[in-house]
């Protein structure tokens, strides 16, 4: 019997393997589908403490960029996940907006951000193929990137304690007086110590398996992928960093059902330069659309002018587990003990996924957790009772 199955191959599920496993517990992750076929898969890469406003959520941001760093340090390349320390550039449309901004940056400051404000006649040290115009912006130099597939697949491996179930559905939880004590899946019953929901956009679904609410749902977002890019005659790519205008950060704290999109635009080791990302929540709906696709390669476009000479060579989609208070759910669940939630990510479950795993792992294991875990509390919305 495993002292912890963990319900979910993606980014959040491997990192909540990978921890634990480093404390010594042994480890089962069960998925229905593959390793980073959910939302891991269908995303970006993007490590950002840039987007957030101070609070719990860049408390976590904070901490689990320097996770990632470890995490890379300790995977050393080759076997690594691309994890690419190259900072974030946020520019300004206008003086007010600049204001705006960096009055954020100072506010950000205080949680353990760093911060260089850019005026606009240094932008092009930055960026040097980035349009005109611009007011200035401010570089963030612990955003980061990482390959999610690449690392999900790498850190389930890493410890020999872990074993990995692609193919089989959890369709039931194993209770005993109110207590989940395993899981009941296509493959047979598996009593555990505990069990890990890691299930992304579809948490709600495996805690209603326990009779308690999360209401997780599905935000919609396209990514435009470029052919890959030759170097410039300088050896450095088209976009140096993770780049974006500041009303990105407005569109991810936005609760609005409708389109909004906002480019940020990174280019990958491949060569392919990532221009996302749209947000709407219209369900699990994958039909492609060509205006959302037009908009994100029009603001690409309204960044870097030199991608209007690019052809973009596909386009996905992916569904973000979204939380009405954009705040994830960690940790143990009072209404059904032996339950530990670790979902609800939305935009930031790739960045987001070792400080999750690092807590997770700290409340199996009774250890006192690096932050206090109660603003991601599982019955903290409205009407949440069992
Ligand atoms: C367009 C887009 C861009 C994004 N960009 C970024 C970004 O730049 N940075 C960032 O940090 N985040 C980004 N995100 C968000 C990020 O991708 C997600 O937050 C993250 O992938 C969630 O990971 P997860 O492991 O929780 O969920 P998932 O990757 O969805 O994994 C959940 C797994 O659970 C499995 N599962 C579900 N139910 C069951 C069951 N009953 N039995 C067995 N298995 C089950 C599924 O098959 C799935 O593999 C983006 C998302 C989108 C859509």
């Amino acid at each position: 019997m495993p002292d912890v199955v963990v319900i979910g191959a993606g980014m959040v599920g491997a990192a909540c393997a990978y921890y634990a496993a480093r404390e010594g517990l042994s480890v089962t992750v069960l998925d229905r589908a593959s390793v980073a076929g959910g939302t891991t898969g269908s995303g970006e890469g993007n490590v950002l403490v840039s987007d957030k406003e101070p609070g719990p959520e860049l408390d976590l941001a904070v901490l689990s960029c320097r996770l990632w760093a470890e995490l890379a340090a300790e995977a050393g390349e080759p076997g690594g996940f691309e994890h690419e320390p190259k900072g974030g550039l946020v520019v300004a449309e206008s003086d007010e907006v600049l204001r705006a901004l960096t009055e954020l940056a100072g506010r950000q400051e205080k949680s353990g951000v760093a911060t260089r404000p850019v005026a606009a006649d240094e932008l092009a040290r930055y960026e040097p193929h980035l349009a005109p115009g611009f007011a200035g912006g401010v570089f963030y130099p612990q955003d980061a990137q990482v390959q999610p597939m690449l690392a999900a697949a790498r850190l389930l491996r890493r410890w020999p304690g872990v074993a990995l179930r692609t193919g089989t559905e959890v369709t039931g939880l194993l209770m005993d007086r109110g207590r989940v004590t395993g899981v009941r899946t296509s493959a047979g019953d598996i009593p555990a110590g505990a069990v890990v929901n890691a299930a992304g956009v579809w948490g709600g679904e495996v805690a209603a398996l326990a009779g308690v609410t999360l209401p997780i749902m599905p935000r919609r977002g396209f990514i435009l992928v470029t052919e890959p890019l030759t170097a410039r005659a300088d050896g450095r790519p088209l976009v140096r960093h993770k780049v974006y205008t500041a009303a990105y950060v407005t569109n991810v704290a936005s609760d609005s059902e409708g389109l909004e999109t906002s480019a940020v635009v990174e280019a990958t080791q491949a060569g392919t330069v990532l221009i996302g990302a749209s947000r709407e929540r219209v369900g699990f709906d994958r039909t492609v659309s060509l205006p959302v696709l037009a908009r994100l390669a029009r603001q690409a476009v309204g960044l870097f002018p030199a991608l209007a000479d690019v052809r973009a060579i596909r386009a996905y989609c992916g569904f973000r587990p979204y939380c009405p208070d954009h705040l994830p759910v960690i940790g143990a669940d009072p209404r059904a003990p032996g339950l530990y939630h670790a979902c609800g990510h939305e935009g930031a479950g790739i960045g987001l996924a070792p400080v999750t795993g690092l807590l997770v792992a700290r409340h199996l294991t009774g250890a006192v957790p690096e932050l206090d875990l109660a603003p991601f509390r599982p019955d903290r919305f409205a009407g949440a009772a069992a």
